[in-house]
């Protein structure tokens, strides 16, 4: 969110300068090892019924892909009860259609952008695999929803698959292709961004914690970095899960969890499957990236604890297995898993706009398990308003000051 916020402000001539804790590389942020999809399809929040409903079931069984790390803190209890709240049809409607919205604008700004750096877009969209008869209806009708919105959606049936799915076989059921969704290599485009940037004249300062904030006659004055102080015109708060934690000192409440997810890579598999995919009945994310494989999923809504749950990450890679039947266990053995923490904000849907108690503070941040898809969009948007310009879309359901 950070990068593509500086991206389109330097565009418009802001002199801007990224403050960040972690280093070039980006490992540490959940940016790094997620599966780089991009989907203006998914337009259901994760706030939704189905979500709340099947997550419920899932909290009682250790290897499901979703669990709650049950430390009862204040935080958390504020948050499932808010998220709880959200999780309605109407929300549902209304936030299909934001998301819409911004996913489509979202994925033309990739195009313009894969035009200046490589960081391997490919448009070979996504699938949803179901094996399920249940699951599989339900994607249906999410499907029939994408279309009455008026995106592209083809429902899927087992020969389908099979025809598409060749050298890495599938057995699901059937599913639904989104064609306009793609995928990239999302390391490669902080790497890229990040030099683009410094070309440009952007100044990124690595390895600097953000404590706080000095504030002055009801504006954000400066962010203090240890004995240092950086002043500006305007701020953007895109620290991703720890963004909520970040503004607290100054008053202001943005609900937010982390969600844990892990990722693996296997480099120059043997067969890997030619589309990106969802495993939907396990929630998992399987992307073809160039020459490599990755397999991500989990989500354990936490505070901030980023260690590995082995039984659930196995739990992960045998679903696969039931997915993929020539996928073969001993391939991911001995690899490194990447875990980050998706920013989760309490309805869903990302925080991107001003604060109304600190209106040169503009939130960027809170988009769970979009991040990839929206960080183009969100980038534009905030550079809209710190222009002053009209952003083109309802902002009023991104507000940070929702809640
Ligand atoms: C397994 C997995 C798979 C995923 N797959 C996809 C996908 O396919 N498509 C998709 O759209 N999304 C996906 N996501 C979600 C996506 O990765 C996130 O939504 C996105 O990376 C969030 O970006 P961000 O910029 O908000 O946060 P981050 O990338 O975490 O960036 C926050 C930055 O803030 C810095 N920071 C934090 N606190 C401070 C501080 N106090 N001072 C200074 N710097 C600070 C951090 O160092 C970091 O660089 C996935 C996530 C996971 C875990």
């Amino acid at each position: 969110m950070g990068l593509c916020t500086a991206y389109y402000l330097n565009q418009s001539g802001f002199e801007v300068t990224i403050i960040n804790e972690g280093d070039s590389e980006g490992k540490s942020s959940c940016s790094w090892g997620n599966a780089g999809m991009i989907v203006p399809g998914h337009i259901i929040p994760l706030a939704s019924p189905g979500v709340f409903k099947k997550g419920l079931k899932w909290l009682l069984a250790p290897e499901s892909p979703f669990s709650i790390e049950f430390k009862p803190t204040l935080n958390l209890i504020s948050w499932l009860w808010k998220f709880r709240k959200a999780a309605n049809p109407n929300h549902v409607k209304a936030g299909a259609n934001t998301l819409r919205a911004l996913g489509l604008e979202s994925r033309s700004l990739y195009l313009e952008l894969g035009k200046k750096m490589d960081f391997g877009l490919e448009n070979k969209g996504i699938m949803m695999l179901c094996k399920q008869e249940e699951i599989l209806a339900e994607e249906y009708e999410i499907s029939a929803m994408a279309r009455a919105l008026g995106i592209e959606a083809v429902d899927l049936d087992q020969t389908d698959i099979q025809s598409v799915e060749i050298d890495m076989k599938s057995n699901a059921l059937g599913g639904v292709h989104y064609p306009l969704d793609c995928h990239i290599n999302p390391a490669r485009f902080l790497q890229l961004m990040q030099k683009f940037l410094v070309d440009q004249g952007v100044n990124i300062v690595y390895e600097s914690l953000v404590s706080g904030f000095s504030v002055h006659h009801g504006k954000i004055k400066s962010v203090l970095v240890e004995d240092q102080s950086w002043s500006a015109d305007y701020f953007v708060l895109a620290a991703g899960r720890m963004s909520g934690n970040l503004v607290k000192s100054i008053g202001l409440k943005l609900p937010m969890m982390g969600g844990k997810g892990y990722s693996v890579t296997i480099k120059s598999p043997i067969q890997k499957p030619a589309i990106p995919a969802l495993l939907i009945d396990a929630r998992i994310a399987s992307t073809p990236m160039e020459d490599q494989w990755r397999i991500g999923g989990t989500m354990t809504i936490t505070e901030s604890n980023k260690n590995i749950n082995e039984r659930k990450l196995n739990a992960m890679f045998k679903s696969v297995q039931n997915y993929y039947p020539d996928f073969d266990l001993a391939w991911v053995k001995n690899l490194e898993p990447w875990v980050g923490l998706r920013p989760l904000s309490a309805d869903g849907l990302p925080y991107i706009g001003p604060f109304g108690q600190y209106p040169n503070l503009i939130g960027a941040t809170g988009h769970a398990m979009l991040g990839i898809s929206l960080a183009p969009i969100t980038g534009q948007l905030v550079n809209h308003i710190i222009s002053g310009n009209d952003p083109g879309v309802d902002m009023s359901m991104l507000s940070p000051d929702r809640f």
